[in-house]
């Protein structure tokens, strides 16, 4: 497997309802900074994905963020230590998460995330990529559209592959693991650390 260096998150432009979903968005953000994996996201400095995108960078991490023109009244571009993409439409942004990342993974969300998910998913299952896709299943989030989509497989509107080719874990280590991120070395860690800014 291709080692990740790149990891696209998607995720909600609200922080949800519990304080475990932003808590587990600084935790995979800290665990991104230790592997050096960069975060690939949409841009925005609201909800669960300003919480990742903030984590990362005063962590010392690279961010990209890539947010559609319109969207910035919106959704608040996170401009600090991060590079920013604008581009002219939600296909052009879609298109540069893809090129740019290894794998995709969702934390929690609504539908703007799951359209992004489902897009990787359909994708793939179109044979035009073979990256890796996961769910980061935090309290149970995902365990309602799990049920969906087993009962699309049961009833023969998709193969086995839609569930299989789909990472699935409540802890964000394993979850990294199985994506092919390699934990930087302690040394490397620290050094990262000491390198960032100061909150
Ligand atoms: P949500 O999960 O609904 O909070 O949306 C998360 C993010 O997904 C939003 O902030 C948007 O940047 C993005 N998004 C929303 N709708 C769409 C869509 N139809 N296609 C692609 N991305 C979207």
């Amino acid at each position: 497997m291709k080692p990740l260096t790149s990891l696209c998150v998607y995720c909600g432009s609200r922080k949800g309802k519990k304080s475990v979903y932003a808590k587990t968005a600084m935790a995979l953000a800290d665990e991104m900074v230790d592997r050096d994996i960069r975060l690939v996201y949409g841009g925005g400095g609201i909800g669960l994905m300003g919480t990742i995108a903030q984590r990362v960078a005063d962590g010392g991490g690279e961010v990209v963020g890539i947010i559609p023109d319109f969207l910035q009244k919106i959704e608040k571009p996170f401009n600090g230590g991060t590079k920013k993409i604008v581009t002219d439409s939600m296909h052009e942004r879609k298109q540069i998460m893809f090129d740019m990342s290894d794998a995709f993974l969702a934390l929690p969300g609504g539908i703007g995330t799951l359209d992004e998910m489902f897009e990787m998913m359909t994708w793939r299952q179109l044979g035009q990529h073979k990256k890796p896709l996961a769910l980061l299943n935090v309290n149970g989030y995902w365990d309602p559209f799990l049920y969906l989509l087993d009962h699309i497989v049961d009833h023969d509107f998709a193969g086995p592959d839609i569930r299989n080719n789909l990472v699935v874990e409540s802890d964000i280590k394993c979850l990294l693991d199985r994506l092919g991120g390699a934990r930087a070395p302690q040394k490397e860690r620290q050094m990262s650390r000491a390198a960032a800014p100061s909150k």
